[in-house]
C-alpha cells in the first residue's frame, strides 16, 4: 500500500511540478500554484455582448501558466487551463457552440492551443474540429487574444476565447 502510494505520488509529481509554476515555492503534490499565487489568479471581469474575450490579463501566475503550457504541452495542464476558460465562458453568457476549434495547431502539430481547445470541447461536451462548417457557431480557442486572431476569425460566426489578453491589447477599444 505504501509503495502504491509512493508510485502515485511520484506519478503526480511527474505530471505536476512540485514547485509553484509562478513563484517556484515548494507546494503540495497535486497543486500547480501555491496558495498565494492561486489567489492572484483572477478572471478578468467579463463584459457582456462581446464576441471575443480572454480569461486573464497576461501577467503574474496566468502568464506563468501560459508559458508552462507552451513549453510542456501537458494534457493535465491543458485540462486545468481549460477549466478557467469554461469558467470565463459561463461568465460571458455565450451560447453553447456547435463546435470548438483551435486558433492554430492541427492533427499533425498538436500544440498547446490544439490541446487547450480539445480539453475545452471535452468539458463543454461539444464536438471538437479543426474548422467549423458554414452555419455553425464556433468557439475559437486561442492562447493569446490579439488583433491577428480577431482578424482571422471575425468574419465567421464565431466567438473567440483566449487564455490571456495580449499585453498591448486594449480590450475596451476593441469592443465596437
Ligand atoms: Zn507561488
Amino acid at each position: 500500500m505504501a509503495l502504491l502510494q509512493k508510485l502515485k505520488t511520484g506519478f503526480i509529481n511527474f505530471l505536476y511540478p512540485s514547485f509553484c509554476l509562478h513563484c517556484k515555492d515548494k507546494i503540495l503534490d497535486s497543486q500547480v500554484f501555491c496558495k498565494s499565487c492561486s489567489e492572484l489568479l483572477c478572471l478578468v471581469e467579463p463584459l457582456l455582448n462581446v464576441k471575443h474575450f480572454a480569461a486573464f490579463e497576461m501577467l503574474g501566475p496566468a502568464y506563468s501558466l501560459f508559458k508552462a503550457l507552451k513549453k510542456n504541452n501537458f494534457t493535465n495542464l491543458s485540462k486545468g487551463a481549460a477549466g478557467f476558460l469554461i469558467a470565463q465562458f459561463i461568465n460571458l453568457k455565450w451560447p453553447l457552440p456547435n463546435v470548438v476549434i483551435p486558433s492554430r495547431g492541427n492533427y499533425l502539430n498538436k500544440d498547446h492551443v490544439y490541446l487547450l481547445a480539445k480539453e475545452t470541447a471535452k468539458i463543454l461536451d461539444v464536438p471538437f474540429a479543426q474548422k467549423k462548417k458554414k452555419n455553425e457557431t464556433g468557439l475559437v480557442i486561442c492562447d493569446i487574444l490579439n488583433k491577428k486572431v480577431i482578424t482571422d476569425f471575425s468574419n465567421q460566426e464565431s466567438y473567440i476565447l483566449g487564455l490571456c489578453f495580449d499585453v498591448s491589447f486594449d480590450h475596451l477599444n476593441f469592443l465596437a
